[in-house]
């Protein structure tokens, strides 16, 4: 449940309230972080590849964190954070790598591409909390 948002709600052009809470902990603390950086930037993404865009995780509590390896100071716990995968471009490396590029380049993003993985995070930290959340933009050989 995403508070008072239900689940089949069309919460942007090409993303559905669903695809976050189905990745979620069910105790998200805020949605505001959601709507107002990690959404446009997700659908931004979209309109410039075309590609769907397939979350994975989003927020996380502490015993999800911990169960999923997630460090202690992981924006996700603060549902600050999503990661996704984009089926489309499974092993096409120089397509991942144009789409990594492409999120380095908005503002205030942090970011990461995981590269064996073949998942992008994003997150707000920086932008919400730049004491506890450096700013980095990196490619992960994970
Ligand atoms: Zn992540």
């Amino acid at each position: 449940m995403l508070g008072t948002i239900k689940s089949n709600e069309r919460i942007a052009p090409n993303f559905w309230a669903y695809e976050f809470t189905s990745v979620s902990s069910s105790d998200i603390p805020t949605l505001s972080p959601l709507f107002t950086y990690l959404l446009p930037w997700l659908q931004k993404t979209r309109d410039q590849f075309g590609y769907g865009i397939q979350p994975t995780s989003f927020y996380r509590n502490a015993i999800d964190n911990f169960r999923v390896g997630g460090s202690n100071k992981s924006a996700h716990l603060k549902a600050f954070a999503v990661d996704f995968k984009i089926p489309d471009l499974d092993n096409l490396k120089d397509k991942q790598k144009a789409v990594y590029e492409f999120l380095c380049s908005l503002p205030g993003i942090r970011c990461a591409w995981y590269k064996e993985s073949q998942f992008f995070h994003i997150d707000c930290g920086t932008l919400l909390e730049p004491e506890t959340y450096g700013a980095w933009k990196e490619i992960r050989n994970a």
